[in-house]
């Protein structure tokens, strides 16, 4: 009787304890990985690709001033939207974070109109503007103007209304949309472009696909 009650006892502890290794590690990332938020940024009205239902969303926080955004813009985001995006595991958001004064905030309205009145057309343009950053000097060169971001808009495949955008800049129709993401830049403390979240978790290093993915892997796991 007493050998049974001992076998029980020592398989309910080993369940409980199993239990919690597994509870645990499921929610288990590394702080060297990526700083933990309680909840993921409330991304309504944000400019998103692919799956809308996507178990996890990854933003990015970017300027189309910033090279590093274009750089990360050409290496990371083309294999994640190849392995992730596509295949309806990430829905990938975008949110302006201009740092880089007065052409960083019209290049913000600029996309944010497209967003708004051709969103088929959102993404070519966000790409366009990133590559239309001058080889040297990106950060002091004068380059975002109405003019060169209307130039690019219309070199977009898909149809931009050019008239639509340039009353938008003119008049800062997006006012509220940029201010939104200001908001969001302090809530989640976002310091530097880009800013790579995962869900409610902020990456250390953004141009560590690898860490990327085992994020990515981790939140689609849950
Ligand atoms: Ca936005």
């Amino acid at each position: 009787m007493r050998n049974k009650l001992l076998v029980i006892l020592t398989l309910v502890v080993a369940i409980v304890v199993v239990s919690w290794v597994v509870i645990s590690n499921s929610n288990n990332v590394s702080e060297d990985l990526a700083r933990e938020f309680d909840i993921a940024p409330a991304i309504e009205g944000q400019p998103h690709l692919g799956d809308p239902e996507a178990p996890v969303t990854v933003i990015e926080f970017g300027d189309y001033k910033c090279p590093s955004c274009k750089s990360w813009d050409e290496t990371v985001f083309p294999q994640l939207k190849e392995e992730y995006i596509d295949s309806g595991v990430v829905k990938f958001v975008h949110i302006n974070t201009p740092f880089h004064g007065e052409e960083s905030l019209l290049a913000a309205q600029a996309s944010e109109s497209v967003w708004h009145n051709s969103p088929d057309a959102f993404w070519e343009f966000h790409k366009e503007i990133y590559q239309n950053q001058p080889e040297t000097q990106q950060h002091d060169e004068l380059w975002v103007t109405e003019e060169r971001l209307l130039e690019i808009a219309s070199v977009v495949e898909s149809t931009i209304d050019l008239e639509r955008l340039e009353e938008d800049i003119q008049s800062s129709a997006f006012n509220e949309e940029v201010a939104t993401d200001i908001n969001l830049i302090d809530e989640y403390e976002v310091a530097q472009t880009p800013t790579i979240m995962v869900n409610n978790y902020q990456m250390n290093n953004p141009f560590d696909y690898i860490s990327l993915v085992e994020l990515v892997e981790t939140e689609n796991n849950q």
